[in-house]
């Protein structure tokens, strides 16, 4: 019986097991299942039953190519680690000094812990964290980012700091809740990075999940007009139904960015999300976005791309990065799909059993039957039994 000193726990409703079924990345793109000890929450942290975790984009990074994850220092691989970082569960145990969440409330949660004592931590935009990784050894720091730098969600149970808790009403399924992190991540970059208002016009280039979530947040935000670029039909029509005002195909369209002018009145937009990592993107948004505009990037590029820095400096274009989910922006979106401003569950398209990762990772990573937002859940068994009784 999972019993810790100083953990509070109720395992009438919710037992806890001692041992727990994991995954761990062995070498680059290869994962084992096998099983971990249940984590123990320390002072300001809980233990989370992971009811759905979500595969993202940075996931596949990490598991082919190891970055950003960074476990002891280095790479991610042949560490026991176990990645998984868009998850949602119930509170199942309190760390002490723990009351600001009850055992058995359903939460989503953040990746980025931060240290808490660095600069940008202090600023709130902890998960630009100047103490990344630092939580090993000597140097251990207590920064977490869990399936990142410390273990993640593909597993049954993890322990998270009440920080980077989000509650979640029950009328939320468990999908719609492992997309709160990613609708936190567009929430960041318009407004806390950005500084969007109403009324401002946005491209959101690329329609991938966070280019999805972008589109919605930004027309949840009063953004007009909002338009979204891609290559695939299918995934325009969903950007389409989460608020976009209009899409443009990029193979069908020879100058997208004369086309994104034409379909703002003539003018460059006032803010460009770049969601797509194409080698053409930078010079493409810095030319799609007014004089004075920001251009925020999103996505990975795997090879450094050639910038035009005179046209950026001569109209005086502000181009940032984004990591993650700062400054509670993860609150913020969840109000919004509470309040059923959009539906997230519409880049949801399939779920897997947790044993069944390796599959749900192929569907993810190969579009495979058009999949978005692929889910693993380890309790699929029991809810599907749950339905059919
Ligand atoms: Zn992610
Ligand atoms: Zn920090």
């Amino acid at each position: 019986m999972y019993s810790p000193s100083g953990v509070k726990t109720n395992h009438n409703e919710f037992p806890i097991p001692e041992r727990q079924r994991a995954w761990v990345l062995g070498e680059p793109g290869q994962l084992n299942f096998t099983e971990k000890p249940v984590p123990v929450p320390k002072k300001a942290e809980v233990l989370v039953r992971i009811d759905a975790v979500a595969i993202c984009a940075t996931d596949l990074e990490i598991i082919y190519h190891g970055p950003p994850a960074s476990i002891q220092g280095g790479l991610p691989f042949n560490k026991n680690f176990t990645p998984g970082h868009e998850y949602m569960g119930t509170v199942v145990a309190l760390g002490p000094g723990v009351d600001e969440y009850k055992i058995g409330t359903r939460v989503a949660v953040e990746i980025h812990a931060g240290c808490g004592q660095c600069k940008r931590c202090r600023e709130g935009m902890y998960t630009s964290c100047h103490n990344y990784g630092l939580n090993y050894g000597d140097v251990d720091k207590g920064h977490r980012a869990n399936g990142f730098t410390t273990d993640g969600g593909f597993c049954e149970y993890q322990v998270n700091h009440v920080n980077t808790l989000v509650h979640i009403p029950d009328e939320m399924s468990d999908e719609e809740g492992t997309l709160v992190v990613t609708a936190g991540t567009a929430m960041y970059a318009l407004t806390e990075l950005g500084g969007l208002v109403a009324g401002e016009s946005v491209c959101v280039t690329g329609p991938g999940p966070i280019g999805l979530m972008a589109v919605a947040v930004a027309k949840a935000l009063g953004a007009q007009p909002v338009i979204l670029t891609g290559t695939r039909d299918n995934r325009l029509e969903i950007g389409r139904q989460l608020g976009a005002d209009a899409v443009v195909n990029i193979r069908k369209t020879p100058d997208v960015v004369a086309e994104v002018k034409k379909l703002n009145g003539g003018k460059g937009v006032d803010y460009v999300v770049e969601c797509s990592a194409a080698t053409s993107a930078v010079n493409d948004a810095v030319r799609m976005v007014n004089r004075g505009g920001r251009v925020c990037l999103a996505a990975f590029a795997h090879e450094e791309v050639p910038v035009d820095v005179a046209h950026i400096v001569r109209n005086n274009i502000y181009l940032y990065g984004i990591r993650g989910e700062g400054k509670s922006a993860t609150h913020r979106a969840e109000a919004f799909m509470q309040q059923k401003r959009f539906d997230a569950t519409k880049i949801h398209t399939h779920t897997f059993p947790l044993d069944d990762l390796p599959t749900a990772i192929r569907y993810a990573k190969d579009r495979v039957e058009d999949a978005i937002k692929v889910v693993v859940k380890a309790n699929m068994g029991a809810a599907q039994k749950e339905a059919a009784e």
